[in-house]
């Protein structure tokens, strides 16, 4: 960014011109004006009227920076995110060719091409929930609704968590209620809501830990509540956590994989459904997300 567009250095300058403005208009005015109050209200007016004008423009040139900040930020975001998948794909590729070259069956190469496909659905819903953060920033974030079984949605999401989970050396346990009704929301971005926190969850808890995750009807809504034993979020830091790119400097030391896009996604999915999303966390002990849908039917 040139100097001139640096937005401390237009404030300096906007200083150095209110200065010289007010001592301008103070000549003049005296030099026009008999009675010295009305001079010094015009040299107040003048100097007010600058200093409005002045800061509207170093606003709009703040905003210009922020949001081009945000925008390299995202490039970065986006190209360290999809760079590590897209070598696991080079590097498995790169195997399955040899194996099928060596004549090998598939039973033989099945776990790589299972590698592949994981792949490749972890870079979609990245893509998937990157598009999202454009749609909301373009106000064209719109929800396709229908009829929604938060028990059996949460049960096929916590299914395909489950290698993972283990390998991690996470249990999941839920026990649900199978009397629940279903809510009218958006499948797709609810699954992605409960897929985050379930990522989360298993994340943020190095060594091995175990998950809960539980749905509460209540006061003609449902809460959908998730509990771990993972490094938990400092008192500093809860009041970013659903901010664009925000990552805890406590999630980034035991976890590289990240974005910061998550939550802040979850956050606009929920609120849209007219629902309410939050948390309560210690640091080393462990967090608890929960959001709320409500009972409403097609409306
Ligand atoms: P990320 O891709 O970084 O996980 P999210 O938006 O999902 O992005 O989360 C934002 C930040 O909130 C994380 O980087 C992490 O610091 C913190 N966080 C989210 N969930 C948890 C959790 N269950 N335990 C501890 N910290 C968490």
């Amino acid at each position: 960014m040139k100097l001139w567009e640096c937005p401390p250095f237009l404030f300096v300058i906007m200083g150095v011109v209110t200065i010289i403005t007010m001592i301008a208009t103070y000549f003049i005015a005296s030099e026009y004006v008999d009675e010295p109050q009305i001079a010094a209200l015009i040299v107040i007016f003048i100097t007010t009227l600058f200093f409005v004008i002045g800061n509207l423009i170093i606003n709009s040139f703040n905003r210009v920076a922020e949001a081009n900040r945000l925008k390299s930020e995202f490039i970065s975001i986006i190209s360290h995110q999809l760079r590590s998948p897209l070598t696991i794909f080079k590097w498995t590729t790169d195997v399955i060719e040899r194996e099928l070259k060596q004549g090998r069956s598939y039973a033989d190469i099945s776990t790589n091409i299972q590698t592949l496909l994981d792949t490749t659905e972890n870079m979609n819903n990245l893509v998937n929930a990157l598009l999202d953060v454009s749609r909301i920033e373009a106000h064209t974030f719109i929800l396709k609704k229908e009829d929604v079984s938060l028990t059996s949605l949460t049960q096929t999401i916590i299914k395909s968590f489950k290698k993972y989970a283990e390998a991690t050396h996470i249990d999941i346990t839920f026990h649900p209620d199978t009397q629940l009704p279903t809510v009218y929301a958006d499948k797709q971005r609810v699954a992605m809501v409960i897929q985050n926190l379930i990522d989360n969850a298993i994340r943020y808890t190095p060594g091995s830990g175990h998950i809960m995750i539980t749905i509460c009807p209540d006061n003609n809504r449902l809460t959908w509540t998730i509990t771990d034993q993972g490094i938990g979020i400092p008192p500093q830091e809860q009041k970013r956590i659903f901010e664009k790119f925000f990552r805890a400097e406590s999630g980034i030391k035991v976890q590289a994989r990240g974005t910061g896009i998550g939550l802040y996604v979850a956050k606009t999915v929920i609120e849209a459904l007219k629902g309410h999303i939050g948390f309560r966390s210690e640091e080393g002990k462990g967090s608890t997300f929960w959001f709320t849908i409500p009972l409403e039917h097609h409306t």
